[in-house]
């Protein structure tokens, strides 16, 4: 367990060695330009420290994520990780997080990870039944994500993040209870549930959009929401953010918490997002394109924008409203100057009386059936900046 710290550092990993039809995240199956990739990382961390003063900030957390990180073996993850701490104040306690395809581990790229400095793996076992993997795309079966998270136990991970899918066709609570069940039994530390949602343009969108299957309704996928929040907090599990679930808090993502706290993060690689308030940015979507920018001397760049004092508040809003701990007044003032109070009052209060926001003199929040609404919610207390 650790402490919460200034910056997070994000590194993308834009490799993947099958695409999931589900998915949305940058990422190509074709790894033979992984060795430039790696080079042009390593350039880019030099250009960051130096050119965009990122060499002043002491780093928190690093997470690797993707794409698929452990398709690049722990060698080069080791190269990675180590040109990140030569070129970044990296603290000694980071946290230093993985996320790996259970399609992708073993015992000894384990070790390797374990003995490069990653203190903290999420496996992506998206489900536990094999019909559901099949459905997914996945590469792995139930028994390889089961495997999967056994190996990394043994490899002396004691921080380990689980990654579930829900919301599946034909999805019933039933179901579900008996996914959650299993996760608990390996007793991971961090359990993350995420409700099945289709991007345009990816393929399983096309499929659904052609009729070939339905999402369970809003009725069903509510339920499912809410019998995972009761579910694993009945475990033990800290519901701390919408998706998000930790055995103590001292186990809560410090890296994804710092998204929601409004620290600065750092993200190298393609279509990575950088932020340090108030400007945001984002890398070239494209690893050939990215690796042309850097081999030009140029920050990879695509996208820059300033954020005004409106813009910073309604992330604010929204953000804060996905953590179980809310928004707090005080913080909330001494950021933007403003009260929330007198400006959201009657906004909160109707949404209290509806039992979706608990609001006392520090902070509101939402309740798990107000998290159900989060977007309505958060939508509805943002028309008023
Ligand atoms: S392995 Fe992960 S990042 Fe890669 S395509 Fe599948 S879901 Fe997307």
């Amino acid at each position: 367990m650790r402490t919460a710290a200034a910056s997070g550092l994000y590194i993308h990993v834009p490799f993947c060695l099958r695409k999931c039809p589900y998915c949305d995240f940058y990422s190509v199956t074709d790894l033979e330009s992984a060795p430039a990739f790696g080079a042009a990382l390593e350039d880019e961390m030099r250009m960051r420290k130096d050119e965009s003063g990122w060499g002043g900030h002491a780093f928190g957390s690093l997470y690797l994520g993707g794409g698929t990180p452990t398709a690049l073996g722990s060698r080069l993850i080791e190269e990675i990780l180590d040109a990140a701490r030569r070129h970044f104040f990296v603290l000694p306690d980071a946290e230093i997080t993985i996320e790996a395809n259970p399609a992708t581990i073993t015992a000894e790229e384990l070790s390797g990870l374990r003995a490069s400095g990653v203190n903290r793996i999420n496996i992506g076992v998206q489900s536990f039944d094999d019909c559901a993997l099949s459905f997914l795309g996945r590469m792995h079966t139930a028994a390889d994500a089961m495997d999967a998270i056994r190996l990394a136990r043994r490899a002396g991970f004691n921080s380990i993040g689980i990654d579930l899918i829900y919301g599946l066709p034909g999805a019933d609570e039933s179901r579900w209870a008996k996914e959650m069940e299993t996760a608990v039994a390996f007793a991971p530390e961090h359990i993350s549930c995420y409700m099945l949602t289709l991007e345009p343009g990816t393929p399983m969108e096309n499929d659904r959009r052609a009729g070939r299957f339905q999402l369970p309704d809003d009725d069903m996928a509510g339920r499912l929401f809410l019998a995972a929040s009761r579910g694993l907090s009945d475990r033990g599990y800290e519901h701390y953010e919408i998706s998000n679930f930790a055995i103590h808090p001292g186990y809560r993502s410090v890296h994804n918490s710092g998204y929601w706290d409004n620290r600065p993060y750092l993200g190298l690689g393609p279509a990575a997002h950088s932020y340090c308030d108030p400007v945001r940015t984002a890398n070239i979507r494209s690893v050939s394109g990215y690796i042309d920018a850097i081999g030009a001397g140029m920050l990879p760049v695509e996208t820059s924008e300033t954020l005004d004092a409106a813009q910073q508040m309604m992330e604010a809003v929204y953000l804060g409203l996905r953590r179980a701990q809310g928004i707090s007044f005080a913080a909330f003032e001494s950021r933007f100057g403003v009260d929330f109070v007198s400006v959201f009052e009657d906004v909160s209060d109707k949404f209290a009386a509806q039992g979706r926001m608990v609001v006392d003199e520090k902070s509101c929040r939402l309740t798990p059936e107000g998290m159900l609404f989060h977007e309505s919610i958060a939508a509805a207390l943002i028309d008023r900046i």
